[in-house]
C-alpha cells in the first residue's frame, strides 16, 4: 500500500481513479505526460507515495528519483526529437508548486524555439494525443537502472 493523500489529484493518477497517458511505472514510481505541458513532451515523474514537497522523502528515495530522470529524458527526446531538456522540482506555493505532491518536471526543449527567444506557455493537451506520445516514449525506454 502506498501512502495516499485523498485530495490529491495525483494520488489519484497513481490509483488509476484519473485518467492519464503513464509513460513508465514501478513499485515507487509513477512517470506520465503533464496535462497542461508547458512544451510538446513534458514528463512528470513522481514517487508513488505521498509527499508534500522533497523535504518529507526519505533521502534515499530523492537519490532515486532523480536517478530515473535521465532515462526518462533520454526516452522523451529521442521519441519527440527535442534538441534539449529543462529539469525542474519546485517546493512551495512561493516556489510555483501548484500540486502539493513531488514531482520533476522534464521540459524538452527546441532549438527553433530558442532561436525565436520563446519560452513556451501552457496549453492543454488532448488526452489521447498525450496517449498516443506516451505509447511511443515507452517504446523508447530501455532497461531502467
Ligand atoms: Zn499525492
Amino acid at each position: 500500500m502506498h501512502k495516499t493523500n485523498e485530495r490529491c489529484i495525483f494520488c489519484k493518477i497513481i490509483n488509476k481513479s484519473i485518467p492519464n497517458a503513464i509513460v513508465y511505472e514501478d513499485d515507487k514510481f509513477l512517470v506520465f505526460l503533464d496535462r497542461y505541458p508547458i512544451n510538446y513532451g513534458h514528463t512528470l515523474v513522481i514517487p508513488k507515495d505521498h509527499f508534500d514537497n522533497i523535504l518529507e522523502m526519505p533521502i534515499n528515495l530523492v537519490g532515486e528519483i532523480h536517478s530515473l530522470v535521465p532515462q526518462i529524458a533520454k526516452a522523451v527526446i529521442t521519441t519527440i526529437g527535442g534538441n534539449g531538456f529543462n529539469v525542474s522540482q519546485n517546493n512551495g506555493k512561493s516556489a510555483n508548486q501548484i500540486i502539493p505532491h513531488v514531482h520533476v518536471h522534464i521540459v524538452p526543449r527546441f532549438l527553433a524555439e530558442k532561436i525565436k527567444g520563446q519560452w513556451p506557455t501552457r496549453r492543454i493537451a488532448n488526452i489521447e494525443d498525450l496517449k498516443n506520445l506516451a505509447e511511443r516514449i515507452k517504446m523508447n525506454i530501455g532497461n531502467i537502472e
